[in-house]
């Protein structure tokens, strides 16, 4: 319930950002072309460790809610396959967590619930699945790769089945949205795949560009977009938004000066990077990363107080990771010069260039006015 008193400031109760994406498990029921959970990279470079079981999933939970975390997205692998992932759905629904927002100069502080987010390949969707994201409030995330090329991206299914889970999920009121990797071989049929979803009943669109990582780096030189394939996909979805008067993301944060902001009303797209900042990452082993693309564990859950002298975390928390290219641009204290990710795993280090300016592109610094 909000505070009964005027409250003005407030510490943080802690330094986690707001966000917890959790990886429920390494399991997939697909094995799309390009997937970046580091665990399927080639040659074991991030191994699989001894997964977490329930009752250690919801001291994590409790724990997180009570550091101030707010939003809980359930992801995975495939997040459905885990045992037991309806439970502690419904024991993250019996949390608290302090939310704080401001309205004008007052702090409005409520404890209440996490939001939940669940993100699912569809495959294992249920009635059962359904009830529970009615009865807690839970956005139900759903991947669509592409239409006729929707098995091609996931080598396991068709897209009828999501397509139908949209539609049950319109018709109980639960908020979706619909999740689009976005590569050289799906990027023709983006407009038809945004508005069958949209059609279907998806309340909004997450586009993500195609990223090395995981098993996504055997087939990266087959998906990545380049930069004129970058602007035809927000080109096309802005379009797809307008025509639908809805509104959606680009989750994979782009370069500013690869596109042009103004020409978007309905597509936000990020620039900066937000690992450590606004969210971060409990892997199926209960490890701590900065970003679902790190392939980099930091530390150990029960260490998670450590997280804050970590050199790699402390980077990312300070932005201290743009490429050189980048100096004196004026938009730097927004844009990260694209996925610091990305551009490690591509190219080597945190502040190397995204993998988006191969091919002779190179960022353009914006001049400082005055
Ligand atoms: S030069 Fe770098 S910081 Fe400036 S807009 Fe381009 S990518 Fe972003
Ligand atoms: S590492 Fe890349 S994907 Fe992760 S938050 Fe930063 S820019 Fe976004």
């Amino acid at each position: 319930m909000p505070s009964p008193f005027p409250v003005h400031s407030r510490l943080a109760a802690s330094f986690l950002p707001r966000t917890a994406v959790l990886e429920m498990t390494y399991r997939c029921s697909h094995a799309c072309l390009f997937c970046s959970c580091p665990w399927y990279a080639p040659g074991g470079r991030f191994d699989e460790r001894t997964e977490l079981g329930t009752g250690q999933w919801k001291e994590v939970l409790a724990r997180l809610c009570r550091m101030g975390v707010t939003e809980l997205c359930f992801t995975g692998g495939e997040p459905l396959l885990k045992e037991d992932l309806l439970g502690l759905v419904e024991f993250a629904a019996r949390c608290r967590s302090e939310h704080v927002r401001s309205e004008g100069e007052e702090l409005i502080v409520e404890v209440k619930p996490p939001h939940l987010h669940l993100l699912t390949n569809g495959l294992a969707m249920s009635e059962e699945v359904l009830a529970l994201c009615k009865r807690h409030q839970v956005h139900l995330g759903m991947s669509l790769p592409g239409l006729t090329t929707f098995r091609e991206h996931t080598q396991r299914s068709e897209p009828q089945g999501v397509l139908r889970w949209f539609r049950r999920a319109a018709e109980e009121g639960v908020r979706t949205h619909v999740g689009i990797t976005v590569t050289r071989k799906n990027l023709h049929e983006l407009y038809e795949t945004m508005a069958e979803a949209l059609l279907a009943g998806a309340g909004e669109v997450l586009l993500n560009r195609f990223m090395p990582g995981g098993r996504g780096l055997v087939h990266a030189r087959d998906l990545m977009l380049d930069a004129d394939g970058i602007r035809q996909m927000l080109a096309t979805a802005e379009q797809v938004l307008r025509l639908a008067n809805r509104h959606g993301n680009v989750g994979t944060e782009l370069p500013r000066c690869l596109f042009d902001a103004s020409a978007h009303t309905h597509l936000k797209v990020g620039s900066d990077c937000a690992a450590a900042i606004e969210f971060f990452v409990v892997d199926p082993s209960g490890y701590v990363r900065a970003c679902n693309h790190s392939p980099e564990r930091l530390v150990p859950f029960e260490q998670i107080e450590a997280l804050k002298d970590h050199p790699v975390w402390r980077r990312f928390v300070a932005r201290e990771h743009q490429p050189a290219a980048c100096a004196g641009c004026a938009l730097a204290s927004c844009c990260a010069g694209g996925c610091r990710e990305a551009a490690r795993i591509w190219n080597g280090q945190l502040d190397s260039l995204d993998p988006v300016f191969e091919g002779g592109c190179l960022p353009k610094p914006v001049p400082r006015s005055g």
